[in-house]
């Protein structure tokens, strides 16, 4: 047997090889990234930020969106469900909170960031309390990425996280098919993939106010609309952008232009704008992840 079992398990793996890293018809994954701006009752930075007064009760808020989520999923027969905590620390999520049988993919640092943990395996992507993009005149905490991007084009389209996150999922073979936050995350995420369940879970006043409703009324949406998109998964498709990809950030300084310069493959665009292009998506966001989130200027 010993002498048989490791030429078997070679033979297995000849044959296996080929479908390795497609979906398994008898499984349902479902991937969920979860920020916290968009979530029900979330509008100030003291909710969102770790050292904030109301952060505790944010994160509570969260999680029980993203268990909305999950019971959706459960609903309509997701048999594996990881969740990958997206916002800050990456480690706002406790997991005896997360209803089980979910997964959690906590804290940093994370190449993949916002999207760490999908592979080609995954069934459908859930973006949970996503939010609008830098610039937005409407968007509960609108940003992108962190405070020093401006601005992100993507093969020369303005997108916010919920774009670059869509690229991701689509360079991997894997549909967005659920997106929650607010009436305008709901919107752009509708420009670029029309087919996608949306779900509002408050009303945005510009970007510092908003309109609630209570959270139970929001739970039942997001759980409603989870299942519901996953009874019509077939109709989605993923967003496969064409290469090559070209990535231009216009930073808020012109410090960290000068910084990013000096990273080959990066050109400068302008005072505050620089460059790169890439033959494969996943390598370009790896790199995008690392200007918005760990260059520093100061
Ligand atoms: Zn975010």
């Amino acid at each position: 047997m010993k002498k048989i079992l490791p030429l078997f398990g070679f033979m297995f793996g000849l044959f296996t090889l080929p479908t390795w890293s497609q979906p398994n018809p008898s499984k349902l994954k479902i991937f969920i990234s979860v920020d916290m701006e968009g979530i029900g009752g979330v509008v100030h930075g003291d909710q969102t930020s770790a050292s904030g007064g109301e952060y505790n009760r944010a994160r509570k808020l969260m999680v029980e969106e993203v268990n909305a989520a999950i019971a959706g999923a459960l609903e309509a027969g997701a048999t594996e469900i990881l969740v990958n905590d997206s916002h800050g620390s990456m480690r706002n999520i406790l997991l005896e909170d997360l209803r089980p049988p979910a997964q959690l993919l906590s804290n940093f640092f994370k190449p993949m960031g916002m999207m760490q943990g999908l592979d080609q395996t995954f069934n459908a992507v859930f973006f949970i309390g996503y939010h609008a993009k830098a610039g937005s005149a409407v968007g509960v905490l609108a940003h992108t990425g962190s405070s020093t991007i401006v601005d992100l084009k993507i093969n020369g389209v303005s997108v916010g996280e919920g774009g670059m996150n869509i690229f991701a999922a689509g360079a991997l073979g894997v549909p967005v098919v659920l997106v929650t936050g607010d009436q305008e995350t709901v919107a752009q995420t509708r420009q670029l993939i029309n087919n996608v369940e949306g779900v509002i879970v408050k009303e945005a006043i510009g970007t510092n106010a908003a309109k609630f409703m209570q959270p139970e009324e929001a739970r039942k949406l997001i759980r409603d609309g989870a299942r519901d998109a996953l009874r019509r998964l077939k109709e989605f498709k993923p967003y496969r952008l064409a290469s090559p990809y070209k990535f231009e950030i216009t930073f808020s300084t012109t410090a960290h232009a000068d910084i990013a310069e000096q990273i080959p493959t990066v050109t400068r665009q302008d005072a505050k704008t620089i460059s790169y292009t890439t033959s494969d998506y996943l390598s370009g966001y790896r790199l995008l992840r690392v200007l918005y989130r760990y260059l520093r200027a100061d």
